[in-house]
């Protein structure tokens, strides 16, 4: 061992004064013992008082002047209860703590047997920024894969996995579901006609037709081309068909308007109720025959699979 010739105490204080970190030494009545400069800040607070601040204290300061640690309640009382709650209650306890300003400090606590807490704090806002940007972007890009990015409708996977879920729920809860496969009759004709791009407004157009005719928990998916489906829970087959049949009537009677020019276009319809659905082949294949008669049909119509 070498043997210091210097006041390790006194050391160990100048290192913790100018240390970036924040330390805090509690007593086991959660008087505070001893705090740097860093973790005061933490708490809006400074140590210039004759009397030490308790843990209370310094939390009730913060909350009042809406500064330091972020505390979000209506009620101090029951913010503080629950952190009594957990607080002391182990040797070592490490967590994630947001200020005011915008900052994030990782708080870790550390129990002595004989009572004293000495708490640590370091400022962790960059890495908190990096793991934003990331869970953000993750987001997104998980958005953009189910998404189709013309009509912002969720694409076939999309619609396929939702429908899939609800499927499951209608089946625990004994509820109809329906089905509707739609798709613009001689559409090749419109591009031919007015060009690919306004082809692409007349998709949009009609995603936003779906998007009104329907409920906000009613799934819409574009399933590819212009070939578009709705699926809805817990509708009799006169809703269903009703709905179908405005769908289908909106479309004709609201064209798109490209570069001033109405461009107008009819749909056919499948619809395929089943009261005790079961897979989702099963009862988009009914739904897709159906539409198949109503193109043999003559088109411009809304035809029901033989369940109804
Ligand atoms: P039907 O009445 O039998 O459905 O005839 P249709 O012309 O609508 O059907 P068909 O399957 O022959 O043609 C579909 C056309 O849709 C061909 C394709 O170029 C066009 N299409 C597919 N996806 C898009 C797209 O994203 N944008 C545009 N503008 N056209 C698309
Ligand atoms: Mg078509
Ligand atoms: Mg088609």
């Amino acid at each position: 061992m070498i043997a210091a010739a210097c006041n390790f105490n006194q050391l160990i204080r100048d290192f913790i004064d100018v240390s970036k970190d924040g330390y805090a030494i509690f007593c086991p009545d959660d008087k505070l013992l001893f705090a740097n400069y860093v973790f005061l800040d933490a708490f809006c607070a400074t140590q210039e008082s004759t009397e030490y601040w308790t843990f209370d204290q310094l939390v009730t300061h913060a909350y009042k002047i809406k500064r330091g640690v972020n505390i979000e309640t209506e009620r101090l009382e029951d913010w503080l209860s629950y952190v009594h709650s957990v607080r002391r209650k182990r040797a070592f306890r490490i967590f994630e703590v947001d200020l005011v300003d915008g900052r994030w400090m990782l708080f870790s606590e550390q129990l002595l047997e004989s009572g004293e807490l000495l708490v640590q704090i370091k400022d962790i806002s960059k890495q908190k920024l990096t793991e934003i940007t990331l869970k953000d972007s993750v987001t997104k890009l998980k958005k953009l894969a189910l998404t189709d990015s013309l009509t912002n409708l969720a694409n076939r996977r999309a619609f396929v996995d939702a429908v899939e879920t609800e499927l499951a729920r209608c089946q625990r809860n004994d509820l109809s579901a329906t089905m509707l496969v739609i798709d613009l009759d001689y559409f090749k004709k419109i591009n031919d006609t007015y060009g690919h791009l306004a082809g692409d407004e007349v998709l949009v157009h009609t995603a936003q037709i779906l998007r009104r005719a329907t409920r906000q928990y009613d799934i819409i998916g574009r399933l590819g081309g212009e070939e578009f489906a709705v699926f809805m829970t817990d509708t009799d087959a006169s809703s269903s068909f009703e709905i179908a049949e405005r769908i289908r009537q909106t479309i004709q009677a609201t064209p798109t308007t490209v570069d001033d020019t109405p461009v107008a276009v009819t749909t056919s319809i499948g619809i395929s109720i089943q009261t005790s659905p079961s897979t989702f082949e099963n009862l988009f294949n009914d739904a897709d025959e159906a539409l198949y008669h109503a193109k043999s049909l003559g088109r411009n119509q809304t035809v029901a699979s033989n369940e109804i």
